[in-house]
């Protein structure tokens, strides 16, 4: 992307209405724009971060065997009287009539329309497991949208539904689920602790939601300093196999929020161990049993022939919440850090003297060669200008070419999370991006 031609509109001042560091440095990054409270407009910068975002989220669902699925965001009110939860939800769930006074809503989850897509499939034992997923967009009407896209009211959330024979083989469903999460948000280059959680509306008795740490959160946070020192990216599971000890290794620990909060347990554990904090939640698993299953008529045929109502579970990941999350655990003073593999570029092309003939081709060169992975800054601006922007814009690498350099054809590369800069011929700075 040429910035001469761009849309990404920058801006250099604080925008007064935003609180936390992620909100102020997306609009001033020209990431998005608000629209209406809590909704927002994704400008191209923030629109690729969302979809790589997005795109970690569906490869790590496809490895653990979910299969992607796009039910729609309008759904009928039938379908959640049926749950019994059209009254439960409450104020959150955006009703609307269409033209035949037909009652919808806009979907704030889908748990019931997935059920009854499902029902109209499976028919016996052999039609589970499955575990089927999206990735669209929520309505909730938050009493306090704020925090820019971590608490929207339209959001876009990942959510995953597993059907299974028996309590045993859910269990499974939900350890997949359970460790395809940490690799997910590891790759993000983020720490997500899995916290034993409230079951709240959804019901059951088995969840965990997953939560990293930031002063800006909203929830209180209690947990062993050993969680935080695991890596999840240390093992890949076969995730046919065995998956408990896997799991073990993570719930051995403690961590819990401030709902599920054990006074003793927590004493008990040695004072250097005991990290409170603040947390976000990013993703959240539910395992519910029958509850949506029974109550919708789901059932299929077993091995010897009698009905099985399957156990289910939901799997949630809140996709455009992370954007926001990320930044808050990457993030100076000067702007955004991206983890590399969420950027929206991975290098910015400073041309610190547009319309001199050896930096412009020098930039050229190196522009063709990054493709769709960098931007060019080729604009007739000052080079503060430029370093600034790039460096409020968070590419993890900056490729800065002058005309001292250009001459002797070499590239000053910079990385934008340490501040290092090495000095390297143009093949070895785009070998280095790359
Ligand atoms: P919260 O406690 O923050 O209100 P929740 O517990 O109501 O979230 P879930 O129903 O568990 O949310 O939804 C799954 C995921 O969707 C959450 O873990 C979160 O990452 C995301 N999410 C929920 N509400 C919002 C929102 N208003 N804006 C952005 N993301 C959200
Ligand atoms: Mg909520
Ligand atoms: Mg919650
Ligand atoms: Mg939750």
């Amino acid at each position: 992307m040429r910035l001469s031609r761009a849309f990404l509109p920058t801006l250099k001042e604080t925008p007064a209405e935003a609180q936390i560091a992620s909100h102020r440095l997306m609009l001033r990054a020209g990431m998005v724009r608000q629209t209406s409270a809590g909704i927002y407009a994704w400008l191209p910068a923030g629109l690729r971060v969302l979809q790589k975002v997005g795109q970690i989220v569906r490869e790590e669902q496809d490895r653990a065997g979910a299969q992607e699925i796009l039910m729609p965001t309008i759904q009928n009110a039938d379908l959640w009287r049926q749950s019994g939860r059209y009254e439960d939800y409450g104020e959150e769930m955006l009703r609307i009539k269409d033209r035949n006074q037909r009652e919808m809503l806009f979907g704030p989850t889908n748990e019931e329309m997935v059920t009854d897509l499902f029902k109209d499939y499976a028919k016996s034992y052999r039609d589970l497991p499955r575990n089927l997923y999206h990735i669209q967009w929520k309505f909730r009407d938050e009493r306090r949208p704020r925090f820019g896209v971590m608490r929207g009211r339209e959001f876009l959330m990942k959510d995953a539904y597993s059907f299974d024979v028996n309590p045993e083989a859910a269990q499974h469903s939900y350890r997949q689920m359970f460790l395809a999460y940490l690799r997910t948000f590891a790759r993000m280059g983020l720490k997500a602790i899995p916290m034993r959680a409230d079951t709240g509306p959804i019901g059951g008795n088995l969840s965990h939601e997953f939560i990293i740490l930031a002063e800006t959160g909203e929830s209180q946070v209690f947990v062993s300093q050993d969680l935080l020192d695991l890596d999840p990216l240390a093992d890949t599971p076969d995730f046919a196999g065995d998956l408990a000890p896997h799991v073990d290794r993570w719930t051995q620990h403690y961590a819990a929020t401030e709902e599920m909060h054990d006074e003793a347990a927590w004493s008990a554990l040695a004072e250097g161990k005991r990290v409170s904090a603040r947390g976000i939640e990013v993703g959240h698993i539910f395992y519910f049993g029958t509850k949506y299953s029974a109550s919708m008529g789901l059932t299929v045929q077993g091995a010897d022939g009698k009905p099985i109502t399957p156990e289910m579970g939901s799997y949630g990941i809140g996709v455009s919440r992370l954007v926001g999350a990320i930044i808050e655990a990457s993030h100076d003073e000067a702007g955004i850090i991206w983890p590399d593999a969420v950027a929206p570029f991975a290098a910015a092309i400073l041309n610190l003297k547009a319309g001199d003939a050896t930096c412009d081709a020098l930039c050229e060169q190196l522009y063709a060669a990054l493709g769709a992975e960098a931007v060019y800054d080729d604009r007739d601006a000052r080079p503060g200008q430029k370093f600034a922007e790039a460096d409020l814009c968070g590419y993890p690498w900056q490729a800065i070419i002058g005309p001292r350099g250009a001459a002797n054809g070499r590239v000053e590369l910079k990385r934008r999370a340490t501040g290092e800069r090495l000095d390297l011929s143009r093949e070895d700075a785009i070998a280095r991006i790359k």
